[in-house]
C-alpha cells in the first residue's frame, strides 16, 4: 500500500522566514514545528520538506551550503524526537546567469516536480496526501498535486489568502501554525472525512 505524507513547506512554516538564510545559524526553528512533526509521523505520515530556494540561483548561497543547512534542520529534529523523512528543494532562479540554476524549471512550486519526484522516492499517494505553507503558492502546489491544502497565518499567510480569494482558489484549511494545521489534519483523519 502507498504511504502518505504531510508536505511541509520550510521557511515561514517551519522555521521563521528571514529572507534568504545562508547558513544554519539563521534559521530559528518554530518550537510548534517538532511536536508537529513527531504528531506527523505518529500517525503513519511521512514528514517531507519542499523549499523554493532561489537564494541558490541568486547566487546568495550554494548548493552545498543549504544542503549543510537541510543536514543540520535534519539533525535538530531528529534530537527532538520528530525526525523528518526527506527535504526536497528548488535550487532554481529563472533570471540566474548560471546555466544550471537559469531555467524554468518543473520544480519550482507551485509547479508539481518535487512531489512527483518524493512520490517515486517514497512510493506515495500524493491524493490521500497534505500540504502545509504559509504562501498562495503552497496552496497551488498542493491544487497541482492533488492534495489537500493547509495554508497557514505564520508566515505570509493573510497575503497569500487574498491573493487566493483573487484567483478563486480556496485552502481547506487556514491555520495560525504549523502545530494547528496537523491537529487540523489529524481530526479531519480521525473523523474519516475524506478529500
Ligand atoms: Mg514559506
Ligand atoms: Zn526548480
Amino acid at each position: 500500500m502507498k504511504r502518505r505524507a504531510v508536505f511541509l513547506d520550510r521557511d515561514g512554516t517551519l522555521n521563521e522566514d528571514v529572507g534568504y538564510p545562508s547558513s544554519f545559524s539563521q534559521i530559528r526553528i518554530f518550537p510548534a514545528a517538532f511536536e508537529a512533526v513527531k504528531k506527523i509521523r505518529d500517525a503513519g505520515f511521512l514528514a517531507v520538506v519542499v523549499t523554493n530556494q532561489s537564494a541558490v540561483g541568486r547566487g546568495l548561497l550554494t548548493e552545498a551550503g543549504l544542503n549543510i543547512i537541510h543536514e543540520n534542520m535534519k539533525a535538530a529534529f531528529a534530537a527532538a524526537g520528530a525526525p523528518l523523512d526527506a527535504v526536497y528543494y528548488c535550487p532554481h532562479y529563472k533570471p540566474s546567469d548560471s546555466p544550471r540554476y537559469g531555467i524554468v524549471c518543473a520544480c519550482r512550486k507551485p509547479a508539481a516536480g518535487l512531489a512527483l519526484k518524493a512520490a517515486a522516492d517514497l512510493d506515495l499517494d500524493l491524493s490521500a496526501s497534505y500540504v502545509v505553507g504559509d504562501k498562495s503558492g503552497d496552496v497551488e502546489f498542493a491544487l497541482n498535486i492533488g492534495a489537500t491544502p493547509v495554508l497557514l497565518q505564520s508566515g505570509g499567510g493573510r497575503e497569500s489568502q487574498s491573493r487566493l480569494e483573487e484567483k478563486g482558489l480556496h485552502p481547506s484549511f487556514v491555520a495560525a501554525d504549523v502545530l494547528e494545521a496537523v491537529n487540523w489534519i489529524l481530526k479531519r483523519e480521525g473523523s474519516g472525512i475524506q478529500a
